[in-house]
C-alpha cells in the first residue's frame, strides 16, 4: 500500500491522515513478519510518521512562516537544491505541494488564531525539529514494544530524566546506528523522498478539495494517548470533605452514613450499604433479554462490591470521605491500602480523629496509582479478607 500508491481509491482516506500505529498493528497482525520485515515496516511507516508531522507543523505556521520555508525549496524564490535528508527541504516541499485550501486563510486565523495557537507561536527551526522529534515519540514507543514482544529482541528502557529517548527508540528499532547524537531527519531512508511527498500531497489536496472543512480538522487535530490515571484529588484533605460529606447519591437518593470515592472514575459510592436504586432508575431500565441476567449479577451485594464489578471487573480503588481511609476491592476480597493524606508532620491521622489539617502526599498517590496499573495489588497488599458482598 505505502509503496504503490496509485492502487489507492479515490474514496480512501490520505496515507497522511493514518495513524502510523494502527497501520503497523494491521500490517503487522495480518502476517507474522521476520525482523528483517518488521524492520522494514517500521522504516517506511516512520516516512509516513516524519511527513505526516511536518504536515501537521506547517498548519501551524503563519502565512510568512510557510513562505520562509517555502522558499527553501522553491527556484524562484531563490532556493537550495532539494535535498532528501535536510528537514528544510522537506518541510518546504511539503508546503508547496498543498493545496493553500489546506491552510485557514488570514481572516479565519484572526477568529480562530487564539485556539489554533499560530498568531501567539513563532516556529523557530530549532523548535520544528524539537516538534517533529516529539510527535515521533508515540510511533516510536509502541513500535520498540512490539518488537520486544514480537522478537525478544531488546528490553524496553526505562524511563530516566538523564537518557534521550528518541535516540534510544530510533537505535533499537535499526532506524540509526548510532544511539548519540541523532536527529529524526537522519533516520529517514527512502529512495525518491521528493515522489513520495509529492504523491503524498495530491492525496491531501484531493481530500481538501472533496471536504475542506473536514480535512482541515483531521490534518489539525493532533492525538496524544496518555495513561490511565487515577482522579485528581484536592490537596487539602478538608476541600474533599466538605466538597462531598453530605451529598444525596444519586442512585437511592439518600445521603449515605459511610461515602467514599471510586478514585478509578469519581463516582460516589454509598460505602456499606445496599443502596437500592428508586424505582424508574435508569439502571433499572434493562430491556433485553441477554442483560437481564448480567444486570442480577451486578446488584448482587452492595453498593461498593457492586460498582467494583461494574467499573473494573472486579477490581476498583475506593476513598472512604469520612476517614480519608483508601480501601481496594479485588473479586471476593478487599483490603485496607492505608491513607493518602497526612498532617504537617507526615504523620498519619487514622480515621481523622485529631481533626488536624491533613494534606495529599504525593508519593503516596503515585505508589497506588502505579501498583494499579501495574495489577500488583495482590502481592503490595497484605491483610486480604472475604468483604462477603458488603462493602
Ligand atoms: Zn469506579
Ligand atoms: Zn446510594
Amino acid at each position: 500500500m505505502l509503496l504503490n500508491p496509485s492502487k489507492r481509491t479515490k474514496r480512501d482516506i490520505p496515507l497522511l491522515l493514518h495513524d502510523p500505529v494502527s497501520l503497523l498493528l494491521k500490517i503487522t497482525a495480518s502476517r507474522p513478519p521476520s525482523l528483517t520485515q518488521y524492520r522494514l515496516h517500521v522504516q517506511l511507516l516512520y516516512n509516513l510518521a516524519y511527513v505526516k508531522s511536518l504536515l501537521h507543523v506547517c498548519t501551524k505556521f503563519s502565512p510568512e512562516e510557510r513562505r520562509a520555508w517555502k522558499s527553501n525549496v522553491s527556484t524562484s524564490l531563490g532556493g537550495i537544491p532539494f535535498s532528501p535528508t535536510d528537514l528544510n527541504c522537506l518541510l518546504g516541499l511539503v508546503i508547496q505541494n498543498l493545496n493553500i485550501k489546506t491552510f485557514k486563510s488570514e481572516d479565519s486565523t484572526s477568529v480562530f488564531g487564539n485556539r489554533l495557537g499560530y498568531l501567539t507561536t513563532v516556529f523557530s527551526p530549532q523548535s520544528v525539529v524539537s516538534t517533529v522529534e516529539h510527535s515521533l515519540l508515540p510511533f516510536l514507543r509502541i513500535a520498540t514494544l512490539f518488537q520486544s514482544h514480537i522478537f525478544n529482541q531488546h528490553p524496553i528502557p526505562i524511563e530516566s530524566e538523564s537518557r534521550n529517548e528518541f535516540a534510544e527508540l530510533v537505535h533499537i528499532l535499526n532506524l540509526s546506528p548510532t544511539n548519540k547524537n541523532v536527529t529524526a531527519t537522519q533516520c529517514l531512508k527512502w529512495e525518491s523522498a521528493w515522489n513520495f511527498i509529492t504523491r503524498w500531497c495530491k492525496e491531501i489536496n484531493e481530500f481538501v478539495e472533496s471536504d475542506v472543512v473536514i480535512s482541515r480538522q483531521l490534518i489539525s487535530s493532533n492525538k496524544e494517548w496518555y495513561p490511565p490515571k487515577l482522579i485528581e484529588l484536592p490537596h487539602d484533605y478538608s476541600a474533599l470533605f466538605q466538597r462531598y460529606r453530605q451529598v444525596v447519591c444519586d442512585k437511592c437518593k439518600l445521603v449515605p452514613k459511610d461515602p467514599a470515592i471510586c478514585l478509578v472514575c469519581g463516582s460516589y459510592i454509598c460505602y456499606k450499604s445496599s443502596c437500592k436504586p428508586e424505582d424508574g432508575d435508569a439502571d433499572m431500565q434493562g430491556t433485553m433479554s441477554r442483560l437481564i441476567e448480567a444486570d442480577r449479577m451486578l446488584r448482587q451485594g452492595n453498593a461498593a462490591t457492586r460498582h467494583s464489578k461494574r467499573c473494573g471487573a472486579g477490581t476498583c480503588i475506593l476513598l472512604l470521605v469520612n476517614s480519608s481511609i483508601v480501601v481496594v476491592i479485588r473479586g471476593t476480597r478487599a483490603c485496607i491500602w492505608g491513607t493518602l493524606y497526612l498532617d504537617a508532620h507526615g504523620e498519619e491521622d487514622k480515621g481523622w480523629k485529631r481533626g488536624k489539617p491533613l494534606f495529599l502526599k504525593k508519593e503516596r498517590s503515585e505508589l497506588l496509582e502505579r501498583q494499579w496499573i501495574q495489577h500488583s495489588f495482590d502481592n503490595s497488599c497484605k491483610n486480604w479478607a472475604a468483604h462477603r458482598q458488603t462493602l
